[in-house]
């Protein structure tokens, strides 16, 4: 193409600056598609490519020891997550990929890890023993992010998995689906991958 000949460099910087962008959305679109477009598996599982991208917060075992939304003494005046019941120093890690922007002691939450996810949510990892990553860091799924444990306000060891539409209290959205909506079923019985 010798029309291009003379903006090459040009070119090249504005392929460099999209470049990134457009191909993450893609690849998001790409799995959400697949999950969409094929039966979930037993156990959780996803039989297509969507399963590589995105996993469960743990391999281990687990039960729902409390469901998202039910109502109670939380702030929101709803349990603004979904707890997982496992052993304390079950290693935690990410569902998909993402950018760490939080990770600390955070209240109520006691040791916290928030990725920002690279569909604009944010997850919400609480009650964490240890934190293994660092705020800037990039994950993907399976990316240890830390041990679970009961920090903060926990009457007992469990991981706390919180999804939100922004960084701010109060605006969680229901975990279960979407994990579901990327192939991943949180299943209440014991559970092993
Ligand atoms: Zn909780």
């Amino acid at each position: 193409m010798t029309t291009f000949r003379t903006h090459t460099p040009l070119r090249r910087m504005l392929l460099h600056a999209i470049a990134p962008a457009a191909l993450g959305s893609v690849l998001t679109l790409a799995a959400s598609q697949a999950a969409l477009a094929a039966p979930a598996g037993k156990h959780g599982t996803h039989p297509t490519a969507a399963a590589k991208h995105w996993t469960h917060p743990t391999a281990a075992r687990y039960r729902i020891s409390a469901p998202y939304g039910v109502r109670g003494h939380w702030r929101a005046g709803h349990h603004t997550g979904v707890d997982l019941a496992v052993r304390a120093g079950t290693r935690i890690r990410s569902v998909g990929s993402g950018t760490v922007v939080l990770a600390r002691r955070s209240g109520a939450y006691g040791k916290a890890v928030t990725i920002r996810m690279n569909d604009g949510r944010y997850v919400l990892f609480g009650h964490l023993s240890r934190i293994t990553v660092r705020p800037g860091q990039k994950v993907h799924a399976r990316t240890r992010l830390g041990y679970s444990g009961a920090t903060g306000r926990a009457t007992g060891p469990h991981l706390h998995f919180e999804v939100r539409t922004s960084r701010r209290y109060g605006s969680d959205i229901n975990p279960l689906t979407y994990l579901a909506r990327h192939g991943i079923r949180l299943t209440s019985g014991p559970f092993r991958r």
